[in-house]
């Protein structure tokens, strides 16, 4: 994690924008992994990676993901036909995480790998130029936010699944997936897709509701991260943010005057803050302001089974929860 966390600051970024360009810095040892990669395989076996898998006659196909959150997603859409899996745990940092030989490995057996592109994960591009496994970038269609600021001014906001209505897609890019990996099941892929997009357009259809009693000056949704562009956007809220995306330098002085600011002109009454990140540059603005704080939302991983969000549709209910009771000043 330490090269990841550098502290570059926010000038150094905006005067180096060739630097860590989406937020979601290169792995510094590409070459090493490389490396790793060539011992990990033996001559040959990523060219016929998907014949050894066949001959494993009754084993399901092996879906492997680089999140947690797109593992729950994936895992609804597969049902019982294929086995879901994720490269990182639930807790962990995604964006600037480091594969392991393991990892590698492991992409080399799986039958199909899904990401979620936008630049989320620069690390994984190793895993699917190296290994001959088929790939599926399950953001594709998503009708894609940029980040304006800084040096990240102009790229993909990776957080495409933090609005239910962009995961109907990732469901629906899942279930034609699926659908080429295991054909005999290419319909009840379609119909877990489909189910799963109802529970989505309820939790959207919730949030709008539970907002609409908002006045249009408070539908505002200020955050530490602006991992929420989408959320907002199709929430009908606007959105506010300290730093724009993590790992670069976080809450300057002058991001947060700006939150401050923004709350009060606006009459904001609650913000927010998320679960991976330190909550004390969002404490100085419910300082300085009316604004209380609204609680905690989360973004990049699923909890542990036992946590309060251990699938998506826990999580983004949570996150609408959360931010409709505090905007609102009433339960749901
Ligand atoms: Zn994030």
């Amino acid at each position: 994690m330490s090269e990841h966390s550098h502290s570059t600051t926010a000038a150094d970024a905006a005067s180096a924008p060739g630097n860590a360009p989406t937020g979601h810095p290169i792995p510094r040892s590409r070459r090493g992994l490389t490396a790793a990669l060539a011992a990990a395989l033996p001559l040959g076996l990523a060219a016929c990676g998907s014949a050894a898998t066949a001959e494993d006659a009754g084993d399901k196909p092996v879906v492997l993901t680089t999140f947690t959150v797109l593992a729950d997603i994936a895992d609804n859409v597969a049902g019982e036909h294929l086995e879901v899996e994720s490269i990182t745990k639930a807790g962990a940092e995604i964006h600037g995480y480091e594969p392991t030989p393991g990892d590698i490995r492991k992409a080399a057996k799986a039958d199909l790998v899904l990401d979620n592109g936008l630049n989320l994960e620069q690390w994984f591009s190793q895993f699917v130029d190296e290994v001959d496994v088929p790939h599926t970038v399950v953001s594709e269609g998503v009708d894609e936010l940029s980040i304006t600021e800084n040096a990240y001014a102009g790229k993909p906001n990776p957080h495409a699944w933090m609005s239910p209505l962009n995961v109907q897609i990732y469901a629906e890019n899942m279930a034609r997936a699926f659908a080429d990996l295991d054909p005999d099941h290419a319909e009840d892929f379609a119909a877990n897709a489909k189910d799963y997009s109802e529970q989505l357009q309820t939790v959207q259809d919730d949030l709008v509701d539970d907002l609409s009693t908002l006045p249009k000056s408070q539908r505002a949704l200020v955050t530490c991260e602006g991992a929420f562009s989408y959320l907002a956007r199709d929430a009908g809220l606007r959105e506010k943010y300290i730093w724009p995306v993590n790992a670069e330098s976080q809450a300057t002085p002058g991001q947060i005057t700006s939150a401050i600011e923004f709350v009060e002109d606006n009459d904001v009454p609650a913000v927010f803050c998320e679960s991976t990140v330190s909550q004390a540059p969002m404490d100085r603005v419910v300082e300085a302001t009316e604004a209380e704080f609204g609680g905690t939302l989360y973004v990049d991983s699923l909890s542990e089974a036992d946590g309060p969000v251990p699938t998506y549709l826990d999580l983004i209910r949570h996150d609408a929860q959360v931010i409709a009771e505090a905007l609102t000043g009433s339960e749901s």
